[in-house]
């Protein structure tokens, strides 16, 4: 065993807009968006201790490794049949995915990617969706919590904005 390196991730920041999970600093889930992202699924962030949802998580530093991490999470979601090359996959992703940000970021998850709350002029292709965004609704919705349902909840937002081409579960 090698000393113990420091791993970047996800976790709980806070309970701000929307959360429906009571837990503190908990390590996040990975994205389990669905093809209804507008549940949830697509715009708020899984709890690896409870498995429900939050709105706001923070880059920070771990003990553990990326590979314990998926671990919990496949526990939480109860999937018994993942390998270890598996693991290593989805480690190998989150790892890219993280080095986009720095310890101290706070992230919401939108349709497939992670953005800091300062984003400005959000354009992209999502999951399911393409999405053109002045600020994250996220963001917004600080001032206006239900605005963020309003928005990124309501079928119409999601349906307007689906990629002809996306990949159906
Ligand atoms: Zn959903
Ligand atoms: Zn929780």
């Amino acid at each position: 065993m090698s000393a113990p390196t420091k791993t970047k991730y996800f976790f709980k920041a806070n309970n701000d807009v929307l959360s429906f999970c009571a837990c503190e600093d908990e390590p996040a889930m990975s994205p389990g968006q669905l093809d209804c992202p507008w549940c949830g699924c697509g715009w708020m962030i899984g709890c690896t201790k409870c498995s429900r949802s939050f709105i706001f998580a923070e880059v920070r530093e771990t003990e553990l490794s990326l590979i314990e991490i998926a671990r919990r999470d496949a526990e939480r979601r109860a999937l018994t049949m993942v390998t270890e090359a598996e693991f290593a996959e989805w480690a190998a992703g989150m790892r890219e995915t993280l080095e986009n940000f720095a310890v101290g970021d706070i992230v919401v998850y939108l349709d497939g990617c992670y953005f800091c709350v300062g984003c400005t002029d959000i354009a992209f292709d999502g999951n399911y969706a393409r999405h053109d965004l002045p600020r994250l609704p996220h963001v917004d919705a600080l001032a206006d919590p239900p605005l963020l349902k309003r928005i990124l909840g309501d079928k119409q937002y999601w349906f307007d904005r689906e990629l002809a081409d996306r990949d159906r579960d």
